[in-house]
């Protein structure tokens, strides 16, 4: 008999037809000559309820039938007599795949810390907590390629090790063969990269964009979706050391298309969560966040404010608060001034623009002041920035002299500054980290409880 999952029983009618099912123990309890097993396959964050007749079964079988346990289970779908679940399963056959001692399984008891489950990350999966997550975590990737798809963009792919460390987004995870305790070294005593693997210094790339841009400036309208690593130790709850992030890169779209796009973006994913994954967002809802449903369809229903950088510091200075990061023109913007915006004063999602120059990267369009160029950040409700993004320099002098100013490595950017003597346009793109949108719909606190494996400082377990 082929095997149905959970989430299809559940859905099916008690219509006493004999079906299979397996799946992990959450619970059992037995009355009189009964037990009642919660049986999770991982399709849905509901259990099923299977009723074992005691006197039916060997007890040597029935007692390793214990939480954490994968059994299989034949029987009648029927309806359910207790409360709380429709259908039920009358087992009419047992299988147990694989015990699981109570004494050392460590899922046993309710109501485990987000901290000890981090601990123990290649269980935590069968938790209702992180099964909802990942479910989520699916629905999301999906949702972002079908987005670009059914726009005509294409999806790139661009390298996960990088020749070039010019990309300023932060500190780079460096890549080599070396025996770092004897590498090759030149004459003059210096580490001879000659002699590595790519036979010159590489790194994980912290950003698809460069190479994506060289990717838009041909096919048009095109993004990113895959992992970047930063070697930044900043240990917060919304930064990791890997992560994943989507970035859509587009010709001739300029900084207000930019900003549309990132908003209907965002608003399209919202939307296909609260439409494809209630029930996990119901019990989030209810055990992690109180405000997560109703705060989703707010930003859904409403429009971001879209306002400067310049305006942005001049409502912060006026917020009479003390802060504990100084506010100024020409200082960046932490989490706090971010959420203050967003939380305080718009109580809505803001997109904040033309930023100083010299706190945004080289490759920002400048504008004709001199002093700002065409950055945007989306800034979200309990998270801060969730995009970065901007319409890039398409001026060849112009991208040239910034980098010159920055003593950036001019000749490694031969291939990026191509583009801007082949053929330029203007073009726009952003990044979107993935986790930090995992995090704003699901309502967990902690961006290492929406990755399955987070890689941070002095963490690579698993
Ligand atoms: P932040 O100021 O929060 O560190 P950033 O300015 O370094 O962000 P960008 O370089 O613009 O961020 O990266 C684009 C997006 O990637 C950010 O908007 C954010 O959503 C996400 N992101 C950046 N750094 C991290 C990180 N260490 N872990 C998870 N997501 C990140
Ligand atoms: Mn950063």
């Amino acid at each position: 008999m082929k095997r149905k999952r959970v989430k299809e029983l559940l859905a099916g009618t008690a219509n006493g037809e004999k079906v299979l099912v397996k799946g992990w123990v959450r619970t059992k309890r037995e009355i009189k000559n009964v037990a009642f097993v919660a049986l999770n396959d991982g399709s849905t964050i509901n259990n099923i309820q299977i009723v074992i007749d005691l006197n039916a079964f060997p007890a040597e079988l029935l007692k390793d039938i214990t939480t954490g346990a994968s059994i299989g289970v034949t029987g009648t779908l029927e309806l359910s007599q207790g409360k709380g679940q429709s259908v039920e399963i009358q087992a009419s056959d047992l299988t147990l795949y694989g015990k699981c001692d109570p004494d050392s399984y460590p899922l046993q008891k309710k109501g485990h810390s987000m901290e000890f489950l981090r601990e123990i990350a290649h269980l935590r999966f069968r938790t209702n907590t992180f099964g909802a997550v990942m479910r989520i975590r699916h629905a999301m990737a999906f949702a972002i390629h079908k987005y670009y798809n059914d726009r005509g963009f294409f999806y790139l792919h661009t390298p996960i090790i990088t020749g070039s460390d010019a990309e300023g987004a932060g500190e780079m995870f460096h890549v080599t063969t070396f025996d770092l305790n004897d590498p090759p070294r030149t004459k003059e005593g210096a580490i001879d990269y000659e002699a590595d693997f790519f036979g010159k210094p590489t790194n994980l790339t912290v950003s698809g964009q460069l190479e994506g841009e060289l990717g838009a400036l041909a096919l048009g309208e095109i993004y990113t979706f895959g992992p970047t690593f930063r070697a930044e130790n900043s240990n917060t709850p919304r930064h990791l050391a890997e992560f994943w992030m989507i970035e859509p890169e587009m010709a001739f779209w300029d900084l207000n298309d930019n900003m549309d796009l990132a908003e209907d973006f965002l608003k399209y994913l919202i939307k296909y969560a609260l439409d494809n994954c209630r029930e996990d967002l119901e019990f989030l809802n209810k055990m992690i966040d109180t405000g997560l449903i109703e705060r989703l369809e707010f930003v859904v229903a409403n429009d971001f404010v879209r306002l400067t950088y310049t305006e942005a510091i001049k409502i912060l200075e006026a917020a009479g608060r003390k802060w504990e990061y100084a506010v100024g023109w020409g200082r960046d913007l932490q989490a706090e001034h971010e959420r203050y915006l967003v939380e305080t004063h718009f109580k809505r999602p803001v997109i904040l623009t033309d930023y100083p120059k010299s706190i945004k990267a080289f490759y920002m369009k400048q504008n004709d002041d001199g002093l700002t160029v065409r950055a945007m950040d989306v800034l979200f409700p309990g998270i801060g920035e969730i995009i970065g993004g901007s319409q890039r320099e398409e001026d060849l002098a112009r991208l040239t002299g910034r980098i010159v100013e920055l003593n950036l490595p001019v000749k490694d950017l031969w291939w990026y500054l191509d583009t801007r003597r082949f053929g330029t346009a203007p073009h726009s793109g952003f990044g979107l980290g993935f986790e930090r949108l995992i995090l704003f719909m699901t309502g967990m606190s902690n961006i290492r409880d929406v990755i399955p494996f987070p890689r941070t400082p002095r963490n690579a377990e698993f």
